[in-house]
């Protein structure tokens, strides 16, 4: 039988991956296990379309037989199986992902859990294996089908025989080498800590075959070996679990097995709220921007159970704007599974629930800011726009909650100092908070007008983005100390340093020539002792900025 090559791209991809993408081998098992995972929650969804077909909970299960003798491990389900077809397509393409296309189509129906959707776990196994063998068959038919691949260089696929419905995946698991042990994918109870750590929270049991010894019957001091089937995962979806129970480890892996990013997150937030609304959330801060975070194609939301079950997979109305970079999920027992989005929108407990997660998330931010201040510019440096933004939108509602997760660089010693920290170190006599506007760090220190502050010996934020002297005018003032633009016309500095009459009329000529040649460029020439080394400067004369006039010219419309 003709050997089928895999398509081009998908040979050269086959190869990247197996090297690439993942750096520790033993997600192998997790990818398989959440594809079967996968493929019994399919027979699930079509259960609760379908009255002729009966869930029954018992017979739905993954698992996982190692024989060292002969080298395979294999990983069995009583999943949806696969059709000739969909091996061929499924698992002869790379990067197609037969559940996302399942995904797809059922997204206007029922939830769903299902993980898959990049199309690439199932390869992983040739990190560990030099031949795979897939045997499979569907729900609602007869036949079976079996897929053989030694890796890149292509696959069979033949008829072959299987009693039950579902698939069955062995591994021939790779000889060891000078530098790599694979002998390990092959230990039971190495395979048990593999599935504990990584898949412990599947909701189908993870079966396996453990040896033990034990006393043998009627016999002093003798011993035999016995086997015995074992459920391995505890099936407890991590965010019912006791927060003591779990460690940063588990979460990670949570966040990578739900493929919330590929990062790894700065924080995360478990909350149990069992008070007015009962529900629990666990909430990832990223470390990384998505790449498409500042543009419309980014889609803000949380996971939403209820009860367990997922019915949508991101809810929008949990999450703020301003903390729309935040992932996770959250499960209520105060929901209805069969909640339409539109009835969510107006649903009293969703409203409670997200009010609360808005404020964990808030105190989640504001402890890595004081605990783990690293991280927290870290974060901010990913996602500080969006909370200057937040501070901006809505008329400056949420100055209160925002303000104090603002970060800005400072003149001194060009750190990002918080709101707080600047006006702590603010000396006795000085009125204003001082901001100067640029392009650059480097750009702002050439500005004469920072001259003066500077010189008295205050601080200055340098507002290098765009929207942050328009945050700044939301706030209008900080622990009632204004904002003051070091290029307004009055920097509220003691009168002493305006110049006296005699002076301004000093030049008065000067200057109303200045200002008939000026004209159309400036409203008014005059005096000041602001400047040290400069000769001559810009100001505002209005409550706008220059900086801050450019960007609205700048505008459309
Ligand atoms: P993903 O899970 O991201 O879709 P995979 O490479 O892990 O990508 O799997 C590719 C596809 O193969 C899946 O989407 C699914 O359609 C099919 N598949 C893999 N394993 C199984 C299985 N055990 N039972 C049924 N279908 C499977
Ligand atoms: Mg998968």
């Amino acid at each position: 039988m003709a050997k089928k090559q895999f398509k081009a791209e998908s040979k050269r991809l086959l190869e990247m991956m197996i090297n690439s993408i993942y750096t520790q081998r033993e997600i192998f098992l997790r990818e398989l296990i959440s594809n079967a995972s996968d493929a019994i929650d399919k027979i699930y969804y079509k259960a609760l379309a379908d009255d002729n077909l009966v869930f029954d909970k018992d017979n739905y299960y993954v698992k996982i037989t190692a024989d060292q003798a002969n080298r395979t491990l294999v990983i069995s389900d009583t999943g949806i199986g696969m059709t000739k077809d969909e091996l061929e397509n499924n698992l002869g393409i790379i990067a197609k992902s037969g559940s996302l296309a399942f995904k797809k189509e059922n997204e206007a129906k029922d939830g769903h859990n299902i993980i898959g959707q990049f199309g690439v776990g199932f390869y992983s196994a040739f990190m560990v294996a030099d031949e795979i063998t897939v045997i499979s068959k569907p729900l609602g038919s007869d036949e079976a089908f079996k897929w053989e691949s030694k890796g890149a260089d292509g696959y069979t696929i033949e008829p072959a025989e299987k009693a039950a419905v579902g698939t069955e995946i062995t591994l021939k698991i790779k000889p060891n080498t000078e530098d790599d042990n694979y002998d390990e994918f092959l230990e039971q109870y190495r395979l048990k800590a593999i599935v504990k750590k990584y898949s412990d929270f599947i909701r189908y049991p993870i079966k396996m075959d453990i040896t033990g010894k034990r006393p043998k019957e009627g016999e002093e001091n003798e011993f035999e070996d016995y086997t015995e089937e074992q459920t391995v995962n505890s099936m407890i979806p991590i965010w019912r679990k006791n927060k003591s129970e779990l460690k940063s480890e588990d979460y990670e892996n949570f966040y990578q097995e739900k493929r919330y990013g590929f990062d790894k997150p700065l924080k995360h937030i478990h909350v149990s709220a069992d008070g007015a609304v009962v529900y629990n959330a666990i909430l990832f801060i990223p470390e990384n921007t998505p790449f498409d975070y500042y543009t419309k194609e980014y889609e803000k939301g949380l996971e939403l159970y209820a009860n367990g079950v997922l019915i949508m997979n991101k809810c929008a109305d949990l999450l703020p704007d301003y903390f729309s970079f935040v992932k996770g999920m959250v499960d209520s027992e105060d929901l209805s599974l069969n909640i339409s989005r539109e009835m969510l929108q107006h649903d009293r407990q969703l409203t409670l629930i997200a009010k609360n997660i808005k404020s964990k998330i808030k105190s989640g931010l504001q402890s890595l800011l004081k605990d783990e201040r690293e991280k927290y510019e870290t974060f901010y440096k990913a996602f500080g726009r969006q909370l200057k933004f937040g501070v901006y939108s809505d008329y400056g509602a949420n100055k209160d909650l925002l303000q104090d997760l603002l970060l800005f660089t400072s003149s001194r010693e060009k750190k990002l100092v918080t709101l707080d920290e600047y006006v702590s170190g603010m000396p006795e006599e000085q009125k204003f908070i001082y901001y100067a506007t640029g392009e650059s760090i480097e750009r702002i220190e050439k500005l004469p007008q920072t001259e003066m502050v500077a010189d008295k010996g205050y601080e200055i934020l340098y507002f290098t983005d765009d929207i942050d002297e328009f945050a700044i005018k939301m706030l209008m003032s900080y622990k009632e100390k204004e904002f003051k633009s070091v290029s307004s016309g009055d920097l509220g500095i003691d009168s002493e340093d305006k110049p006296s009459e005699a002076e301004e009329n000093e030049y008065k000529e000067l200057f109303e020539q200045m200002k008939t040649i000026l004209a159309d460029k400036v409203k008014n020439v005059k005096a000041s002792k602001r400047l040290k080394t400069h000769p001559v400067c810009l100001s505002a004369e209005g409550e706008l900025s220059i900086e801050m006039e450019k960007v609205l010219k700048a505008m459309p419309g």
